[in-house]
């Protein structure tokens, strides 16, 4: 399958600014308010930052739309939206995960220029020897990919567990690529990489644990096969960030110094202290400042040339992960962020290492890393629809007469007074008067209309107060929250604990953002919830230049064009869609009466997928592989979302049976006369389609 190629549509170059009230993250417009027609792509580059997390795979065209240059600046480019329309006219429904396999290449190809590079530049004289962690992304089109593009750079896996190691020796097939063996091993794992050097593999078993040494020296002296064999080093250095304390004293993985010494003695009686030739550690994963990776490089380049004086025939030194990447765009050692890039990460090694082994006058290592966020991370994008929204205001409120109740009135005229001097404590009255109206209600002095006028009209000085917030250089601490409080809720096809866990889990920050429509401005304030029935099932949280935003900036929801033309058109103001009845041909209306709104998840391509989970049953989601071709792009490989029946089975439930037990109680039914035949065969029939369909919601 083919499409067209989008022209690349070159974006002016912008010097990063930081927050300022003027800049358009703080350009604030009344909710629901007709956007700004000089509204630029500039502005939304700038809102979103785009170019801070997204080059030089992401940016916005000329008709405000997304687009995604898979191979970086080596041209070529496709338009995201127009994707995703021909993706879904191949019945591919949303949401659907992209993933960009020329983007995966060039990932791979930077990491192993930037240590090319820094190699020449310091004279380094040993080489750079890369692997990929399984752990980061296991679908097996990665992997399979990973493994023919990292070929040219004896690109090597890393296995972290008996099942990644099954992966890897079957997978891999470069000559001379390294297959690191870590995490815990029993006998079969070290046997079975042990023989795998019988088919040309090239295993290094790595000591995680003290007890796996002895292992390592009774299964070699059975298979008379000798090992390689690295160890895992616990780092004093400490970590930084959300996984920072995979170092460390008390870090989980790993030796401490007594024990590496350990380690080595009791190789050195058995007779195999020449087959200890690697030193790993890994500091936590996002590292997100360069300092830290020094000590660590500094830390580990000692112990490596404390090894190589004790008689160990040290060859490998292996940096594991961490290397991080900007889903923030801010260029700081904040956790979303790091304060360094690959190049700078690649020339800290190179140069430390250097130094260490040159101060002792012993051979340069050849260099590992183990990175899996940076190499897998930019490829895959998730893009999702919004179902419909809700907002706290319900228009304008019409004015109090002379004989509504007091409290209305108080309102009323806190709501006609508000002003530029006065809106603090206009604030303040507004909380108190909505109070009272609430206790009023709870004791049976106002009515359900009048309470809920109360409310309109609370929400109304609300949304006045919040107008005159975003316009002052200083918030007064108790507004600060009334952005947060006003916020229309987006409702989207989507689950968090399937498709970003580590948001949900750990308030990960993504970047998220219109995949078009970026040439109006978003003149809405939101928060996503998901399909979930949990109050987890949200995302309140976003990227910003200086620290995180409570709010994303949106577009409404609009009518669809069909409708307009027959209609009033314009925004599509309801809160809540009603459900219609079921029509004959056995669909609900409501979707198709409003345009699509894509929104994309960015940066979602390691950890994300293999931790997502099950919660509600929403599975996994439907994969596209694509690949740019001279003539546009092919879909390589597609693998379909869960259906209903195969997340059932997943729990133990066997879809003939439900089927089976669905009609057995029809037929009850029937005879009881509660259901009427055409009834009992709508309903056998819906249960059926249901089993074999996406668990996410059709548009
Ligand atoms: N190596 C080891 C041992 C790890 O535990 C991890 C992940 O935490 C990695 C490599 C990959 O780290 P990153 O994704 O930060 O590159």
């Amino acid at each position: 399958m083919t499409g067209e190629l989008t022209s690349t549509i070159s974006i002016r170059e912008q010097k990063q600014q930081p927050h300022h009230p003027d800049s358009p993250a703080h350009t604030h417009l009344p909710h629901g308010r007709s956007s700004r027609p000089t509204w630029t792509i500039e502005e939304s580059e700038k809102l979103y930052r785009i170019q801070g997390w997204g080059e030089p795979y992401f940016s916005i065209n000329a008709v405000g739309h997304v687009t995604v240059s898979p191979k970086g600046d080596r041209g070529g480019s496709l338009d995201l939206f127009e994707l995703v329309e021909a993706l879904k006219g191949r019945n591919l429904e949303l949401p659907l995960l992209i993933r960009f396999s020329d983007i995966l290449a060039d990932r791979i190809e930077r990491l192993n220029a930037c240590f090319a590079k820094a190699i020449a530049r310091y004279n380094y004289p040993g080489c750079y020897q890369g692997v990929y962690p399984v752990k980061c992304n296991q679908h097996r089109h990665l992997v399979e990919e990973l493994v023919q593009v990292g070929h040219p750079y004896q690109f090597g896996l890393e296995a972290g567990s008996k099942p990644e190691l099954m992966i890897a020796l079957a997978t891999l097939k470069t000559d001379g690529a390294l297959l690191i063996c870590n995490g815990h091993k029993d006998r079969e794992y070290i046997e079975t990489a042990l023989l795998s050097m019988r088919l040309g593999q090239k295993p290094i078993i790595v000591i995680e644990q003290l007890e796996e040494v002895q292992l390592v020296i009774d299964i070699s002296a059975k298979l008379g096969i000798e090992p390689i064999v690295g160890v895992r080093a616990k780092l004093s250095t400490k970590g930084i960030g959300r996984w920072g304390e995979s170092t460390g004293d008390r870090a989980k993985f790993g030796l401490t110094l007594p024990e590496i010494l350990s380690c080595v003695n009791q190789l050195r009686d058995a007779g195999l202290l020449n087959a200890l030739q690697l030193l790993h550690f890994h500091i936590g994963s996002q590292t997100s400042a360069i300092s830290v990776i020094k000590d660590a490089i500094r830390e580990a380049s000692q112990i490596y040339v404390e090894l190589r004086a004790l008689g160990a025939n040290m060859n490998y030194l292996d940096v594991g992960g961490g290397l991080a990447i900007d889903y923030d765009g801010s260029k700081t050692n904040f956790h979303a962020s790091k304060n360094y890039n690959m190049q700078n990460y690649a020339n800290d090694i190179v140069a430390e290492v250097k130094e260490a082994c040159e101060a002792r006058h012993i051979p340069a290592p050849v260099l590992i890393s183990e990175s899996g966020r940076a190499i897998a991370s930019h490829q895959s994008v998730l893009i999702f629809d919004v179902l419909n929204t809700s907002d706290v205001l319900s228009g304008e409120p019409a004015p109090a007469h002379q004989n509504e109740h007091l409290i209305i009135r108080n309102l009323w005229e806190t709501y006609g007074n508000i002003t530029v001097e006065n809106y603090q404590e206009a604030y303040h009255d507004a909380i108190q008067f909505n109070e009272e109206a609430k206790s009023l209600f709870n004791l049976g002095y106002l009515s359900l209309t009048q309470r809920a006028r109360a409310e309109q009209l609370y929400w109304a000085c609300c949304e006045k107060i919040l107008n005159i917030v975003r316009t002052q250089d200083y918030v007064p601490s108790d507004l600060e929250d009334l952005e947060k409080t006003m916020a229309s809720i987006y409702y989207v096809n989507l689950s968090v604990f399937q498709s970003v866990p580590d948001s949900w889990a750990m308030n990960q920050l993504f970047p998220i953002m219109p995949i078009h429509r970026l040439d109006e401005e978003p003149t809405r304030r939101g928060i996503l919830a998901d399909l979930t029935c949990d109050s987890d099932g949200k995302i309140n949280q976003f990227i910003d230049l200086r620290d995180v935003k409570s709010v994303l900036e949106l577009h409404p929801l609009r009518k669809a064009k069909v409708q307009e033309n027959q209609g009033s058109g314009g925004e599509f103001t309801d809160q809540v869609t009603q459900p219609t009845p079921l029509e004959e041909s056995g669909k609900t209306s409501h979707p198709q009466t409003r345009e699509p709104y894509y929104l994309g998840l960015f940066l979602v391509g390691a950890y994300q997928e293999i931790m997502g989970n099950l919660h509600n049953l929403f599975g996994n989601t439907n994969t596209v592989h694509i690949r740019l071709t001279p003539r546009g792009y092919e879909i390589e490989h597609l693998v379909k979302g869960d259906t209903i029946t195969e997340v059932l089975s997943y729990v133990q439930y066997d879809a003939e049976d439900l089927v089976e037990s669905i009609r057995r109680r029809t037929e009850q039914a029937l005879r009881d006369n509660s259901i009427t035949l055409a009834e009992s065969q709508r309903l056998l029939q819906n249960y059926q389609k249901s089993l074999s369909s996406y668990t996410y919601l059709s548009s």
